[in-house]
């Protein structure tokens, strides 16, 4: 839903975060790029510039630039920001809806998903809560939009209130509440007319029906492929109506997403569901972390740097500062490492949080690089005594095929494990030679 705002951004991070060092000019000319993209996603200006100060301000300290690992640095700052544009405080998908009959009110203008969105939001009521819905159409100057409605709430299953020709739209909303209180219905949703613009006529018949039905939500329902327009919407609608919520829809277009990011700031309301497609399940609710990761397209480093946080005793950490700022690496510590990747959910979960890793993901797994073979790894460290163990590169072939039999596998194998080790440890000692370790393990930590 975000792809060209992602790709835009995903270059401009590339290319920082593959810079060893940052100048606070390297973020600046960063965040430029990064205002554009979000201009070019149709993102309001002066969200896109408060947005842009923030991270600013946030990303061009000494913390950052001075780090090890400078552009994930700016990377989460940004991704924080993000989330902070787009989330309201109330849960996205949760509605008021306790104290039956609990009226819906969908406003928004023709063509906007109104009626689509209606029937969606009734099935995910009716199959993810449970909940007996009556769906009422308000539309009296258009029966195809009333038929479709009914056509729709055969097809999931929910109850449509019966049509009744030459009644006035708060004629039926009335109709629709003593029905849904007669029949016992935990929730009515009234499908109010659109029209193609906003126009008084329109305005003051949804503000009729809305001092009948006292609705406990209003949810607005615009495209969010027209960008700013669907903010002013929605602006439009919340000062002559009131809304509770937006859902946006077409977010499965390529459209620029610019909605999504300017809604909330904007209007003051937030995205509560997004439509992704014509189907009756294409629906979802609009969580702003998932959003935020979606945009950024790189993985979740955050949650990466979290679960390290929480998995890395700090005395092991400590311990193996001291060994590692010595350039020492022998078997146990790499047992160490491949037990934390174990703990911090395996292989796949890690490659899955780190930038660009997403496609790797599928190849490791292909070529066997798992979780088995983490184990695998572990098992072989562990049929080693404790002198071999601190000094892998004594190893004769006996030992090594005695090895490779105590884990149950082959020599080759024990074979790869030596040479990665052989690997780590040269990186280690030249690592800890330039007196880099210690930053990199503070920055990542
Ligand atoms: P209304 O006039 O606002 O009631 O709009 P409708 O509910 O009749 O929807 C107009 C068209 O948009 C229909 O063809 C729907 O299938 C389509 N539509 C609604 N929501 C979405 C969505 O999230 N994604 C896509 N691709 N199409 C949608």
């Amino acid at each position: 839903m975000f792809e060209n705002l992602s790709e835009r951004l995903g270059g401009v991070f590339d290319r920082l975060t593959k810079q060893g060092a940052l100048s606070e000019d390297d973020v600046k000319t960063a965040l430029r790029e990064v205002r554009v993209a979000l201009l070019e996603a149709d993102v309001s200006l002066p969200v896109a510039r408060d947005f842009v100060k923030k991270v600013q301000s946030q990303a061009t300290g000494q913390a950052v630039t001075k780090s090890i690992t400078p552009g994930q640095q700016v990377v989460k700052i940004v991704h924080d920001a993000l989330i902070d544009v787009l989330r309201g405080e109330e849960e996205p998908g949760a509605l008021k809806i306790d104290n039956p009959p609990a009226p819906i009110l969908m406003v928004g203008l023709q063509g906007s998903g109104k009626t689509t969105t209606t029937a969606k939001l009734a099935k995910r009521l009716k199959d993810k809560q449970g909940k007996r819905v009556l769906m009422a159409s308000l539309d009296t100057n258009r029966p195809a939009a009333m038929e479709q409605l009914a056509i729709l709430g055969t097809q999931i299953g929910v109850d449509t209130l019966p049509i009744v020709k030459g009644e006035s739209a708060v004629q039926i909303a009335k109709r629709a509440k003593q029905q849904a209180t007669l029949g016992g219905y935990d929730v009515y949703m009234l499908d109010t007319a659109g029209r193609l613009h906003i126009d008084e006529v329109l305005m003051d018949e949804v503000q009729a029906v809305r001092d009948v039905a006292t609705p406990r939500e209003t949810l607005l329902v615009v495209d969010g492929l027209t960008g700013q327009d669907a903010v002013n919407v929605a602006t439009e609608f919340d000062g002559k109506v009131g809304i509770s919520g937006v859902v946006l829809t077409r977010m499965d277009g390529d459209g620029r997403g610019g909605a999504a990011l300017s809604m909330r700031a904007v209007t003051g309301k937030p995205i509560r569901f997004v439509g992704l497609g014509e189907k009756m399940d294409a629906l979802e609710t609009f969580e702003p972390e998932r959003v935020a990761g979606r945009i950024l397209g790189m993985g979740d480093i955050v949650a990466l740097v979290e679960k390290a946080q929480e998995t890395l005793e700090a005395e092991q950490m400590e311990r193996q500062m001291k060994r590692f700022k010595k350039g020492l690496f022998n078997m146990n510590d790499l047992r160490d490492q491949l037990e934390q990747m174990l703990k911090m959910g395996g292989m796949q979960s890690i490659m899955g949080m780190m930038p660009g890793m997403g496609k790797m993901q599928k190849a490791a797994a292909q070529a066997g690089f798992d979780d088995t073979m983490l184990r695998r790894q572990i098992a072989l460290i562990n049929s080693m005594t404790k002198q071999e163990r601190a000094r892998p590169e004594l190893l004769q072939a006996s030992r090594k095929k005695r090895i490779a039999t105590g884990a149950g596998l082959e020599v080759s194998e024990l074979n790869k494990l030596l040479k990665m080790h052989r690997q780590m440890a040269d990186m280690m000692k030249k690592m800890g030679k330039k007196g880099m370790l210690k930053q990199a393990m503070k920055s990542m930590f």
